[in-house]
């Protein structure tokens, strides 16, 4: 129990620590936010605690160990002076499993966002992907996907606005606690951010997308990793849509409930020779229409495992342009993080890939 009480619920947090100790509902808040922020847990430091109700601060001090939150390890860093810094957090797990989160300055200046895990490694095997060379090791509790943002304050002192379920694995693949941990970022007693900024993004999970209100999601932001609107060379890029075609996916994706101001942020890969020719910015038209999007280009990031060379800007520009006559609105991503391997795509520890052979998508 102990462990998991970050992944606890204001309201499961509230029951259990009444039962164990009493207390008003003010004395709970404090310490939940203390668990659920900042992955700690100190009863004593806490003044309401402490000044009011010290004999019980010390027995829950007895009472619980240190939650078992992601500590950070090891932090690279790369500036651009156009965009800020990019910092990719390594952080240990208590199983000494390593998870990745990445904070990313926003244009603008002034707020960040962590791009954080979900899982350690990934079993949906992308192509342009350097954690899919990982396979699945294993699914992150609630506590450990929200825990990533103590962790990055911690390695670098900021507190991000912005969430995006970016980072290593399928968000989707592990809906409950992806769930569970949407409800205690947006929690005011613990992180209140809002809905709206936080972003869940799917390769495509046809299977679990029709259980996106049931899962408590309406109102946080769906991004969509499509990359290839061709049957063929989608299951070629992404051997997810072995299982489920793109027929199915859009389906599934005009059935979740966006907010009326809200697009759909649907990514797409542009790798030079296999998703920038003509042909497949017509395809990704004709599959994208009805839908309320924004197609985010992303430059292809080399990676270690693929011979692919990143697009130039020109190859890069032209699928854009081709999508803005189309009337598609479509934007840029500048890529942050390349050099230090936090890119889009490129999170992943290759020791880990020794602990756990490879598992690949069922076709
Ligand atoms: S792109 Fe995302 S879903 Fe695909 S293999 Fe990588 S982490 Fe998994």
């Amino acid at each position: 129990m102990r462990g998991d009480l970050a992944g606890l619920t204001f309201g499961e947090f509230s029951a259990w620590l009444g039962a164990v100790i009493g207390h008003s509902e003010r004395f709970h808040r404090a310490l939940y936010r203390q668990v659920a922020v900042e992955g700690r847990w100190a009863p004593l430091e806490i003044p309401l605690w402490r000044d009011e109700s010290p004999d019980a601060a010390r027995t829950l001090t007895g009472l619980a160990a240190a939650v078992q939150a992601p500590a950070p390890d090891r932090h690279q860093h790369e500036d651009d002076p156009g965009i800020g810094r990019t910092v990719k957090v390594a952080s240990r797990l208590t199983d000494g499993q390593t998870v990745e989160s990445v904070l990313i300055p926003m244009k603008g200046g002034g707020h960040h966002t962590v791009c954080v895990s979900s899982q350690v490694g990934c079993k949906m095997g992308c192509q342009f992907c350097h954690t899919a060379t990982m396979g699945l090791v294993r699914q992150l509790t609630a506590a450990e996907i929200t825990g990533q943002l103590a962790a990055v304050r911690q390695a670098t002192g900021t507190t991000a606005r912005n969430v995006v379920f970016m980072g290593m694995g399928e968000p989707l693949d592990n809906p409950d606690a992806v769930a569970r941990a949407v409800a205690i970022l947006t929690s005011p007693e613990a992180h209140g951010l809002a809905r709206r900024h936080v972003t869940i993004s799917t390769v495509g999970r046809a299977d679990i997308l029709p259980r996106w209100r049931e899962l408590g999601l309406t109102g946080v932001n769906l991004a969509l990793s499509l990359t290839a609107a061709d049957d063929a060379l989608r299951s070629e890029l992404m051997p997810v849509n072995r299982l489920h075609s793109l027929a199915e996916l859009k389906k599934a994706v005009a059935a979740v409930p966006i907010p009326k101001d809200r697009r759909i942020l649907v990514s797409c890969v542009v790798i030079p020779g296999l998703t920038d020719g003509p042909g497949h910015t017509a395809d990704l038209i004709a599959w994208l229409a009805g839908l309320p999007v924004l197609v985010n280009l992303i430059p292809f990031n080399p990676i270690p495992s693929r011979p692919w060379r990143a697009p130039t800007d020109d190859e890069v520009m032209a699928v854009r342009d081709r999508l803005d006559a189309a009337g598609i609105p479509v934007r840029l991503r500048l890529t942050k993080g390349d050099a230090v391997m936090a890119a889009c795509g490129q999170l992943g520890d290759p020791a880990a890939r020794r602990r756990r052979p490879l598992e690949s998508v069922p076709r």
